[in-house]
């Protein structure tokens, strides 16, 4: 087997160098891409610097992988997959199919789901290995340069307006106009439903509407938000930080549901009678089913859907982090492929 070219870090925040490591051979139910572009992601970051206490190092980041198939293993090649097809790999690159949650086609929520960048070598690099299942098809009429942030940030905010039931009457919110929130005021604009786009800084408001949105409003002045007591089905928080909360709440109408995407790290302190007296809901979602992958490609590629990125050539990796990290992504990063 020849080796693959890789970019790796050897320590939390360590510096990312090029690095080869051998795959072994191909199992048989598994898929070889080799990588054209991938997206890059905050959690890239969270696992770089050893945020969760799960990554091992040499660590080889990428989850949001485009890319052509190169090798299939005797069982994937059953599966509809031909060599040189356009692929994505996402956060996920295993799940059982056996397990309950497996078999309700909820592969993302398998209880031994294997993410791609977990104990398993990432797609910055010059190849990425997955499970068939995971190695999705990506429509023609889809930009494979920019498509990239689909396959963990699109999906992540595409999955809830199907689980959630979100119909084109919805009167939503977003919380975070940044890589994921400006992705979901493209998608619910696209599903029909009044986007309303709430964010911290005022400049975002124009570019706000432009992905979207009707409507752009302060996320932090409490007055405002006061104004829209009761007028929303939906709102989904895209931001990792703590927010008014109650406020939030009440922005809700009757029958209401706030929905997390974002990792929020500190608890989320509620009464119940906030949701009891509106039977309001509190939910989150990680990524989304490979059903839903599927349906978010066509989704995409009829709407024409894709997420604003900035390309980085994959060499200048080091870059492109530290410009994710100074919080400058604009709106989300692509690394393309250069070894
Ligand atoms: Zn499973
Ligand atoms: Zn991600």
């Amino acid at each position: 087997m020849s080796m693959i070219n890789a970019w790796a870090a050897k320590s939390a925040k360590g510096k990312f160098e090029p690095y080869q490591y051998d795959p072994g051979p191909i199992g048989p139910e598994e898929v070889d891409v080799e990588v054209e572009y991938c997206g890059v992601c905050h959690s890239d970051l969270s696992m770089w610097d050893n945020e969760w206490g799960i990554t091992t190092y040499p660590f080889v980041p990428g989850h949001e992988a485009i890319g052509k198939v190169v090798a299939l293993g005797e069982i994937a090649r059953e599966k509809g997959l031909k060599p040189g097809q356009r692929v994505g790999v996402g956060w996920n690159a295993y799940s059982c199919l056996y397990c309950d949650n497996c078999l309700k086609g909820e592969q993302q929520l398998c209880t031994t789901v294997q993410p791609t960048i977990v104990a398993h070598h990432g797609a910055f690099a010059q190849q990425v290995r997955s499970h068939w299942v995971w190695a999705v098809p990506v429509p023609e009429g889809v930009d494979p340069s920019s498509a990239g942030p689909l396959l963990c940030g699109g999906i992540t905010v595409f999955s809830p307006l199907i689980d959630r039931n979100i119909v084109p009457t919805d009167k939503v919110g977003v919380f975070g106009i940044g890589g994921l929130g400006h992705m979901a005021i493209k998608f619910m604009k696209a599903w029909g439903c009044e986007v309303t786009a709430f964010t911290s800084s005022s400049k975002k408001y124009e570019e706000a509407r432009a992905f979207g949105a009707a409507h752009a409003v302060s996320s932090t002045d409490a007055e405002q938000l006061k104004q829209l007591s009761g007028t929303f089905d939906f709102i989904v928080i895209a931001v990792n930080v703590s927010l008014d909360w109650e406020n939030i709440i009440s922005l809700l109408k009757p029958g209401g549901k706030l929905h997390l995407v974002g990792a929020v790290t500190e608890p989320i302190p509620v009464h119940a009678m906030s949701l009891i007296l509106g039977k309001k809901e509190i939910s989150g979602s990680p990524t989304g089913s490979r059903s839903q992958i599927d349906q978010m490609f066509r989704f995409a590629e009829h709407h024409k859907i894709m997420p604003k990125v900035e390309h980085f050539p994959m060499s200048r990796i080091n870059e492109a982090m530290e410009h994710l990290r100074a919080g400058k992504a604009n709106y989300r990063i692509v690394l393309d492929a250069d070894f």
